[in-house]
């Protein structure tokens, strides 16, 4: 394997990681998960931010692999929790926190509030390209609009997607074939506006995808 050209994914979140290889590897650009990688350290999300956290994921995982590394931090952004879970979405139901009980904890948070409480909610996607000596050389990020529903619906995606109402869709992520997902996630949107400083850092001699 040519380790130069293929890109690093920073996550164990096995979720993210299909996600991801699902949006790149079908425009050519190679990616490996952590697995097998002995060099690779666990980073502690020690930022304020979505955007703080996908730099500290990428730089230091980089840094440690000294290899082209592509990391991300997004989370889910509740209007009437004043912004929770947020960037501390993963672990919103405190230490082993599943996503079964980070979703039954959305849900009982917005039952206490009154019922007239907006039930809007978006999802956020930071991604930071870092070269294999911890320099972020690019940056994006990605919104995507929704709903919280009361109950869980679907089984498809990961994470909060059972509670996430896509309102174009009148339907749960949990709901959506991943093909929409791809189209229209946070993740989907920072994709495609990274995917350029992808191309020209880890291929510079190949025309890029749209052009090929
Ligand atoms: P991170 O690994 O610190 O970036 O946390 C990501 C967390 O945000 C996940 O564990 C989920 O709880 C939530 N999340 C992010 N993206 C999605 C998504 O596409 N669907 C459902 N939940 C998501």
């Amino acid at each position: 394997m040519d380790t130069t050209a293929t890109l690093v994914l920073g996550t164990t979140n096995a979720g993210k990681l299909r996600e991801l290889a699902e949006l790149l590897t079908p425009l050519g650009i190679p990616c490996c998960s952590l697995a097998g990688l002995d060099a690779a350290v666990e980073v502690e999300e020690t930022g304020d931010s979505f955007a703080a956290n996908a730099a500290l994921k990428a730089s230091q995982q980089a840094l440690a692999l000294g290899r082209w590394v592509l990391a991300e931090d997004s989370g889910l952004v509740v209007a009437a929790l004043g912004g929770a879970p947020g960037i501390f979405s993963a672990r919103f139901s405190g230490a082993g926190a599943t996503d079964s009980r980070n979703n039954s904890l959305l849900l009982e948070r917005l039952a206490a509030l009154p019922a007239a409480a907006p039930r809007s909610a978006h999802y956020a996607c930071h991604a930071a390209l870092s070269d294999p000596t911890g320099t972020i050389v690019a940056v994006s990020s990605g919104i995507c609009g929704g709903l919280i529903a009361h109950h869980p619906a679907g089984a498809g995606g990961f994470g909060y997607d059972p509670l996430f109402i896509v309102p174009e869709y009148h339907r749960t992520f949990g709901e959506l074939s991943p093909a929409v997902k791809a189209l229209i996630s946070h993740r989907a949107r920072a994709m495609r506006a990274i995917i350029p400083a992808i191309e020209r850092s880890l291929h510079p001699r190949r025309p890029p995808a749209g052009e090929r």
